[in-house]
Order: structure tokens, then sequence, then C-alpha cells
């Protein structure tokens, strides 16, 4: 889930453990190519993109949340 709390200051949630990312400064234009940088991963499942922390990113992703 991508998400944009305030003005300058966005964070990235993982769908399925709810691991957050944040970078400072970041807009909801920047948050997720700072978040791959990382190892965080999208993938789309039911029409729907899903955000996967990398911890979650592995070999369960097959797995709707
Ligand atoms: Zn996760």
């Amino acid at each position: 889930m991508l998400v944009t709390a305030q003005p300058g200051a966005a964070e990235v949630s993982c769908d399925r453990c709810g691991a957050t990312f944040r970078a400072a400064g970041a807009d909801r234009e920047t948050i997720w190519p700072a978040a791959q940088a990382q190892g965080w991963q999208t993938e789309r499942l039911g029409g729907v993109w899903w955000h996967r922390c990398p911890d979650c990113a592995g070999p369960a992703r097959l797995t709707p949340p």
C-alpha cells in the first residue's frame, strides 16, 4: 500500500506483514523508487497491485495475503 502521510513525507507499507518504509523528503513520486532500491517489490494479484517488503518478496509471494 502506498501511503502519503503528509506533504513531503510518504511511506510504503507491506501488504503482507505491515512493515513500513519511509524516506526523508520523499513524496508519492519518489518513495517507491527508493523502496525498490531497498528490495521492495510489487506483484499483481486479482487485478490489484500488492506491495511486498524485502522479507515478504520471497518464495511465498504467489500466495495472496
Ligand atoms: Zn512484509
